[in-house]
């Protein structure tokens, strides 16, 4: 059944509506409900066998969905065939024609004359910083000039829409995060929409305007790279991205979240079960001096790591030396000298940094 989109929709340049598919009795994607601005730099991020891919082949049109639609703008475009959805796409594996040259893989998809085609492919080349290699083959330049020119194919046609399959996972780091902030530099130039899928969470962080985390088949959350990291929706989340201390709490008799035996400044919602707190390392205060009152508590240093620009530490609680709390302290953090095996140190939690989840298997 095809519905007609709503008003709010209307604003959506791309909107993925109730997108289901099964591969046998396997349920890879259920319900997919997904709206994208124009001009968008979206990444789907999830572990391996989430769905990602699974959902942009069916953007796509490489694969078709069980249910659901795919508006583009007021266009169901979700039962076209490929080539009539306008969209460039850009794999892992970089896929260019070994036997023709970096011109002619550009200009493969390009139906004009010569000249023009010349003109286009100069104009391509001179985008992804590559002149000069025109006449070369896939095999005479290197992995991160090969995904360039991936990237130049992809966009040869102007399409409105940017499809990108982890491009950047088979290149080593250092050519990685260099192509990832020319990627972003180029998309926003040329403001095309994009979506791209990674299974790297400081990639989609680093990279998109919005992020969707997904896990077996289904959204968890979609947000901007911020609220992903600082304000996680589901225990998933937080777990996925980024780095977090999870302490088990226990219910004060007003109701508050209490840590080893300390009552700590936020509440504890009704119906959460074996609840556990969860704070980012960066997030824990050190004071130099035993601070009476509020949350402070005693712990003791455990172990102390250098990680380039910050120390990280694990600690212990003295009240119960059983929890352990990471840490990481910058240089200009007035503890960091302190910090130092077998010391011991005070710490406050900040209320407004903490978040309660349900302690339920991941
Ligand atoms: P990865 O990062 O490993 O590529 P992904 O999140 O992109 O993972 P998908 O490739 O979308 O995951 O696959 C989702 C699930 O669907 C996986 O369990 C996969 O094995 C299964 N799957 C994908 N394509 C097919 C297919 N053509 N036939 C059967 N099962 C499939």
């Amino acid at each position: 059944m095809t519905l007609a989109p709503d008003s709010r929709a209307k604003q959506d340049w791309l909107r993925v509506a109730g997108i289901s598919k099964k591969f046998g009795n396997f349920q890879a994607l259920q319900d997919i409900h997904l709206q994208l601005k124009k001009g968008e730099f979206v990444c789907l991020l999830g572990s391996s066998g989430c769905g990602k891919t699974t959902l942009l082949r069916i953007i796509a049109g490489l694969e078709v969905q069980d249910a659901g639609q795919i508006w583009m703008g007021s266009r169901d475009i979700g039962k076209l065939p490929p080539v009539q959805r306008n969209y460039g796409i850009v794999f892992q594996s970089y896929a260019l024609f070994p036997n023709l040259t970096v011109a002619d893989n550009i200009a493969y998809a390009l139906r004009m004359s010569r000249d023009e085609k010349a003109r286009r492919v100069a104009e391509l080349l001179d985008l992804v910083d590559l002149n000069g290699t025109e006449d070369r083959y896939p095999s005479e330049i290197s992995g991160g000039q090969q995904q360039r020119v991936a990237l130049a194919r992809a966009l040869a046609t102007s399409p409105s829409l940017l499809l990108l399959d982890e491009p950047l996972s088979a290149l080593d780091a250092k050519v990685r995060e260099r192509l990832r902030q020319e990627l972003r530099r180029l998309q926003q130039k040329l403001g095309v929409t994009t979506i791209m899928v990674t299974h790297d969470q400081e990639e989609a962080l680093s990279i998109a305007d919005r992020v969707v985390v997904m896990s077996n088949g289904a959204i968890e959350q979609v947000g901007t790279p911020e609220t992903i990291y600082r304000e996680p929706a589901t225990r998933f989340v937080a777990d996925f991205v980024g780095r977090a201390n999870w302490l088990p709490l226990s219910r004060s008799p007003e109701g508050k979240a209490c840590l080893a035996g300390q009552v700590l400044n936020i509440d504890l919602p009704a119906g959460i079960t074996r609840p556990v707190l969860f704070c980012r390392p960066e997030d824990v205060r050190l004071e130099a001096k035993w601070q009476f009152g509020s949350s402070a508590m005693m712990a003791l240093v455990e172990q102390v790591d250098f990680h380039g620009g910050v120390r990280s530490a694990a600690l212990s609680l003295c009240a119960d030396r059983d929890i352990r709390i990471h840490v990481d302290v910058g240089p200009n953090d007035a503890c960091y000298a302190a910090l130092q095996t077998g010391k011991r140190i005070t710490l406050t939690l900040p209320a407004d940094k903490l978040r309660v989840f349900s302690d339920t298997s991941l």
